[in-house]
């Protein structure tokens, strides 16, 4: 990083911290951010403080190669997660792309790292508030500004709920059968395709699941969409199967998510 951009950048974590943020338990925090974060991104980040979107920003909840989750809290005292997708990952622009094109809903007019992470980020707003409204329990969005995703935390006392992956609810079954529901629901009512559905991305709740990390869901239109879907289900029958229930061949559970619409 240049001189010029990390002086700005002392600057906009200077103002942050002076006028907003009134106590920050990690304290790493803001160097953190600093190093991690592009100029663009501290000032959106700046601006959604300054707006009251955000009113505290406690400490990183996941960190990982795309994009980091931070726990907050919003000028309400609502706890809050800010997905923050990282504008400097070149690869990720590639493996972003096939999941842009082909969604009528968004058109990548220019095509830089920074334009399409933007883009992922309103994708990811608009696939989540799609869930949302058609009953798929799913972090509820609030807001999203660059590549920056606010949205309803899930967990408590800022410890995330856990991961399919790391915990197995009691009800398994009963578990299984929601996932299927959701599924049917996202497909059927939302019109849309999770696309990297597993147990790494669906969190346990209350004994319930949670669907996240909607960035790469896609419209029934575009081209992939019925691979996509066939890959989900895979996954999740794949899961529940390895822990002992007696799930449904591929093909069955594929015609039962689709049911007439196809
Ligand atoms: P990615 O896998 O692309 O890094 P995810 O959206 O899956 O991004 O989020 C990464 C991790 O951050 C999740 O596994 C979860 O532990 C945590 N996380 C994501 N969204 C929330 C949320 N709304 N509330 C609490 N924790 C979250
Ligand atoms: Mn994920």
């Amino acid at each position: 990083m240049d001189e010029n951009i990390r002086r700005a950048n002392r600057i906009a974590v200077k103002k942050i911290d002076s006028r907003r943020v009134k106590r920050i338990r990690d304290e790493d925090f803001f160097k953190t951010l600093e190093e991690v974060f592009d100029h663009a991104t501290l000032m959106a980040l700046y601006d959604l403080l300054k707006r009251g979107f955000i009113d505290i920003v406690y400490g990183a909840v996941n960190s990982g190669k795309e994009a980091k989750v931070y726990w907050a809290q919003d000028s309400k005292g609502l706890d809050i997660a800010v997905k923050i997708y990282l504008t400097s990952t070149a690869e990720f622009k590639n493996s972003m792309l096939p999941y842009i094109v082909g969604d009528p809903r968004f058109k990548v007019v220019k095509r830089t790292t920074r334009a399409i992470v933007y883009t992922w980020a309103r994708k990811e707003f608009a696939n989540l508030a799609k869930a949302f409204e058609v009953g798929v329990r799913v972090p509820r969005p609030l807001k999203v500004n660059k590549n920056i995703l606010l949205m309803e935390f899930v967990g408590v006392g800022g410890v995330p709920a856990p991961l399919l992956k790391d915990y197995l609810p009691s009800d398994l079954d009963g578990f299984f059968e929601v996932v299927l529901d959701y599924m049917r629901l996202l497909y059927q009512k939302g019109r849309l395709v999770h696309s990297d559905l597993s147990e790494y991305n669906i969190m346990v709740e209350d004994e319930l699941p949670v669907f996240i990390d909607f960035g790469q869901a896609v419209v029934l239109d575009h081209p992939l969409a019925e691979e996509f879907l066939r890959r989900d289900v895979k996954n999740i029958l794949r899961f529940f199967g390895r822990h002992g229930l007696d799930v449904p061949s591929l093909e069955e559970a594929i015609l039962w998510v689709k049911g007439d619409s196809s």
